[in-house]
């Protein structure tokens, strides 16, 4: 008797947080290591302090050191 629910799980690496098989990764799941794009890309604090920086400031009268 093998229950269908049994599937693969693994941790994210960059959350820590264990994370379930999907059928998405079915391919590429030896070497899925995050369990979303966020973790992905980087951490999740990151990705919304670069979206809330936006655009890169005016370097005006702060280059001016060396
Ligand atoms: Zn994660």
């Amino acid at each position: 008797m093998v229950s269908k629910s049994t599937l693969p799980t693994k941790q994210c690496a960059a959350c820590l947080r264990p994370f379930t098989w999907r059928r998405a990764w079915a391919r590429s799941w030896p070497e899925v290591r995050y369990c979303s794009d966020a973790c992905r890309s980087g951490r999740r604090a990151r990705a919304i302090a670069r979206l809330s920086s936006g655009q890169p400031a005016p370097a005006q009268g702060r280059l001016h050191e060396r």
